[in-house]
Formats: structure tokens, C-alpha cells, sequence
């Protein structure tokens, strides 16, 4: 999608601190960090939220997690602890319109979630 700001970033169009990526998906840091790790897994197929992800996407929707957990592995945060999160619209803080598995790592967490 021309005018969204994480297709451009999966594209390379806007800068982003890439953490990982391959064929399916791009993972960046948050330009905004609510912890002291926050990275950002997207499909570089524009899906505007986790509510359109469809039977088709069931492998794709797979990668965002497996991608996730390979990067917390290899940031060794696993046993500490991490959350995986996925805002779905505005009511649960959804902002920008391509979706995004939020991945937190570094501090504790607080339940349930603001
Ligand atoms: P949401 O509120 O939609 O669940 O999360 C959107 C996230 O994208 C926010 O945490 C915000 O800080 C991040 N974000 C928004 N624009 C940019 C950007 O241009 N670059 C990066 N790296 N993160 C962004
Ligand atoms: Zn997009």
C-alpha cells in the first residue's frame, strides 16, 4: 500500500533499525519503546490488522511469532520473560494500520495490561 509508513519501511523506502527479515517478514525497533526492548514483527504483505488476517495467512501469521521468538532467543530474554502483543483498532491502541506483533522484553510486566 503506497501510503503506508511499515510497508514503506518493509521496502526500504523509510529508514527503520531492521532487526531481522527475510522473504515474508521485517522486524524493526520501535521508533517509541515502552521497554528496553520493543521490536516491531510485520508481514511485508499489507494486512491492515490482525482481524483481516485470513486462512491463507495462517503460515504468514506463524512466521510473526516463530520470528519473534527467535529474536528474543537470540537476545537471550527467554527465561526472564516477554510479551508478544497485537493491538486490534483503536479501542485497544491499534495506530498504525498494518499489522504488527509487538514484542517487549527487558522489565517486567504488569496484568492485566492498561
Ligand atoms: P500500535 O499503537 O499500532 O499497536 O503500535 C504502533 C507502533 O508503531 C507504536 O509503538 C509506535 O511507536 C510505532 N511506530 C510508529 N511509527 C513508526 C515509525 O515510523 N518507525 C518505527 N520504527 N516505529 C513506529
Ligand atoms: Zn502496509
Amino acid at each position: 500500500m503506497s501510503d503506508c509508513i511499515f510497508c514503506k519501511i518493509a521496502s526500504g523506502e523509510i529508514n527503520a533499525s531492521i532487526v531481522y527479515q527475510d522473504d515474508e517478514v521485517v522486524a524493526f525497533n520501535d521508533l517509541n519503546p515502552q521497554a528496553p526492548t520493543h521490536v516491531l514483527v510485520i508481514p511485508r504483505k499489507h494486512v491492515s490488522r490482525v482481524s483481516e488476517l485470513e486462512e491463507a495467512d495462517a503460515a504468514l501469521a506463524g512466521r510473526l511469532i516463530l520470528t519473534a521468538n527467535q529474536i528474543v532467543r537470540d537476545l537471550g530474554l527467554v527465561e526472564a520473560g516477554y510479551r508478544l502483543v497485537l493491538n486490534c483498532n483503536e479501542g485497544a491502541g491499534q495506530s498504525v494500520w498494518h499489522v504488527h506483533l509487538h514484542l517487549l522484553g527487558g522489565r517486567t510486566f504488569g496484568w492485566p495490561p492498561g
